[in-house]
């Protein structure tokens, strides 16, 4: 209550007290660490982040090390260990699980040109890719396709929380005025944190992210922003675009929620719209492989569903309720410029007869390498 009290005399506003008290990252002077920053450090030593995706299947985790030169690849860069009974990948009898680098991105927190983020799949003490280890799997159906150069292009919705669990810039009591003017929108009555979201896509240009574009959503505190398209990279970009945004966020003392469906009622979920294609969809008369492929997907509905969330389904129950611009999760649907269903052709692709497919039910806290796979094995390999 006393450090409280100073807050309040600090900044004499009580709304802004009651986040400052809440999140304790955004009261720490942000200035002091620069004085550090700016020592000289010896010249060869890279700080390198190796970043993971733990047992839950939608958290991050990270830790630091210190290399003694610039890695070319990620063949330069050593495997290593972490406790995987603190992650929920092991247990603490035989808790040693292994990282092993798989890409590697520029580091926009780190103050060295040559600091970098070292993206991770991770490995039980088997050899075997942990139960969470979508990629591995990902990898090797990448690895059996032939020359049909699939693309993914992954639309990241996104809700912004206060440090108490309700999203950010909502009143206390009571609800915002209905969704309606919101979406796209600008004005500090429609758009919360603006900044948050622009300073994201500036630090993941930086990184080498394929960062395709941001825009605010239908839910007042949601927010999207589109990666690729691009082959296994995308989902690579994805997931630490994803750790780029929490840790922005970290510092402004907003939290990130990837849920898909943040609150209940008439405010619409969020998603992980993942467009599609392949060259041959890209190709002049490219829409009858569009089409060959959604019906391939019509037959495969469950097992995507499965894939589409980090519970098997169970999060995308709360979103796909066939409302809200949403199909049911029961029953495959798609149609031209239609947002309440399945597999959308957009407009301009129905036009042109080529282009690419959207599959509207992934969630937005799905792991897109257990997406993309799913739908190259099924459109792709035939499985
Ligand atoms: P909307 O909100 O109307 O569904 P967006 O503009 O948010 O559409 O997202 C479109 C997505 O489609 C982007 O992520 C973009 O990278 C992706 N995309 C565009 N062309 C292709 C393609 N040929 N293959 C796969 N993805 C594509
Ligand atoms: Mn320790
Ligand atoms: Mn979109
Ligand atoms: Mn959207
Ligand atoms: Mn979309």
């Amino acid at each position: 209550p006393a450090t409280q009290q100073l807050r309040l005399l600090r900044t004499g506003n009580a709304t802004r007290t009651k986040f400052l008290a809440n999140s304790p990252n955004t009261v720490l002077d942000k200035s002091i660490l620069q004085r550090y920053r700016n020592l000289e450090t010896p010249a060869n030593r890279v700080q390198a982040t190796y970043l993971w995706i733990d047992g839950t299947g939608e958290n991050i985790r990270l830790k630091d090390r210190v290399l003694d030169k610039v890695p070319s690849s990620v063949n330069d860069l050593p495997d290593w260990q972490y406790d995987g009974s603190s992650t929920y990948q092991a247990h603490g009898e035989n808790s040693d699980t292994t990282l092993k680098p798989r890409a590697i991105y520029r580091d926009p927190f780190k103050p060295g040109k040559n600091d970098i983020i070292v993206l991770c799949d991770t490995y039980s003490a088997d050899g075997k890719p942990t139960p969470s280890n979508k990629r591995a799997a990902f990898q090797a159906a990448v690895d059996q396709i032939g020359d049909e150069e699939p693309w993914f292009g992954i639309e990241q919705e996104y809700t912004l929380l206060d440090v108490d669990g309700r999203p950010f810039g909502w009143p206390e009591n009571g609800f915002p005025a209905p969704q309606g003017p919101y979406y796209c929108g600008v004005g500090a009555d429609r758009v919360y944190a603006r900044d948050l979201v622009e300073a994201h896509v500036v630090a993941c240009l930086y990184a080498g992210i394929d960062f395709a574009g941001t825009n605010a959503e239908v839910m007042p505190a949601q927010w999207e922003f589109q990666i690729g398209p691009s082959g296994i990279k995308a989902c690579d970009d994805l997931w630490v675009s994803r750790y780029i945004l929490q840790r922005i966020a970290e510092e402004y003392g907003v939290v990130v929620t990837f849920d898909p469906k943040p609150m209940e009622g008439q405010w619409n979920g969020a998603g992980a719209h993942t467009n599609f294609s392949t060259k041959e969809m890209r190709a002049e008369g490219g829409i009858k492989a569009i089409e060959e492929a959604i019906e391939k997907l019509s037959k495969r509905h469950e097992r995507h569903i499965k894939a589409y969330d980090p519970k098997e389904g169970k999060d995308n129950e709360r979103r796909l309720v066939g409302r809200l611009e949403t199909s049911s999760i029961d029953k495959f649907s798609w149609g031209v410029a239609n947002r309440a269903v399945s597999v959308r052709v957009p407009r301009g692709v129905a036009t042109a007869g080529k282009g690419y497919l959207e599959d509207r039910r992934p969630s937005s806290n799905c792991d897109p390498y257990a997406v993309c796979n799913a739908i190259i094995r099924t459109c792709l390999l035939n499985e």
